[in-house]
């Protein structure tokens, strides 16, 4: 399977917001740790989403509303959210973090999207790419749902830009990049879809102060402590470790033969009480 092969890989993810790539950190750590190289991109900067201050503000009537809060423009809460999200990826050991400046709202999918992606691939010339599932049914038939259009277009960009990458383009003389293996992250669909989990539990604690950092979107340790704990908590406890995120591939692997990974043997071998630890064991911070 793909943990065992010595080749080192080139990863490139890309999602919609800032704040997306926290659900596969734990993946991209691994593959850091392992020498790999991992560009991560986020299309947006987010400016919009998740402001909840502002969308309790303008829930009020125009005389109750606090002009301090109304009046933080867009860019300073995008230069927040920036910070927030290079300080997340230096968490996990990422160092080529790019923020791309499409508008999140109103959200319009462009084909200068693709290009724009397309270019990142010629130059990073990944082997591997981690996105949102698309909003269409994927190649094996299965209806993908994530809850805002920006997040399954990402899953539309990488396809549309693979494409253009590989593209023979005899005019430029550039070189073309074969389209590179492409995961869906597995919150983008129901847990049962995912049909390969990455065992993160030594990174749980990170995935929390991950959460914690994004401060512009109003999250306590609270809220942080959690969703982690329900979220890669639960995919952890559905695949027999403490924290894990799922995945989805977009086609299926193909190998010469049936294989078990380390962690399949290991998880089978495991004593039942010693088991039972594992997967009840709870990461708390700063609550
Ligand atoms: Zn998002």
């Amino acid at each position: 399977m793909a943990s065992k092969t010595s080749k080192q890989l080139t990863i490139l993810a890309v999602v919609a917001h800032p704040h997306d790539i926290t659900h596969m950190c734990g993946t991209l750590a691994h593959h850091v740790q392992d020498g790999d190289r991992v560009t991560v991109v986020t299309m947006t900067g987010g400016t919009h989403a998740h402001n909840q201050k502002l969308i309790d503000e303008m829930r009020k009537p125009a005389e109750q509303r606090n002009l301090a809060i109304l009046q933080e423009s867009e860019e300073a809460y995008g230069n927040r959210k920036a910070g927030e999200f290079r300080r997340v990826c230096a968490l996990f050991g990422i160092s080529d973090a790019r923020l791309l400046s499409y508008a999140d709202y109103p959200w319009r999918l462009s084909e200068d999207m693709y290009q724009a992606v397309a270019e990142i691939i010629l130059e990073v010339r990944p082997d591997i790419i981690l996105t949102h599932a698309p909003r269409q049914t994927n190649e094996r038939g299965w209806i993908a749902y994530t809850r805002h259009a920006s997040h399954a277009d990402c899953g539309i960009i990488v396809g549309e830009a693979s494409g253009l990458a590989a593209q023979p383009d005899v005019k430029s003389g550039r070189q073309s990049h074969p389209h590179p293996t492409v995961f869906y992250m597995g919150v983008d669909f129901p847990l049962e879809q995912s049909e390969l989990f990455v065992d993160i539990s030594d990174q749980a604690e990170n995935r929390i102060k991950a959460e914690i950092l994004f401060t512009s979107q109003d999250h306590t340790p609270e809220f942080a402590n959690k969703r982690i704990n329900i979220g890669a908590g639960f995919m952890g406890w559905m695949s027999g470790t403490s924290y894990a995120e799922g995945w989805v591939r977009a086609r299926p692997q193909l190998a010469r033969r049936l294989d078990l990974t380390d962690e399949e043997i290991a998880r089978r071998d495991l004593p039942s009480v010693e088991y039972l630890a594992r997967i009840g064991k709870l990461t708390t911070v700063g609550v």
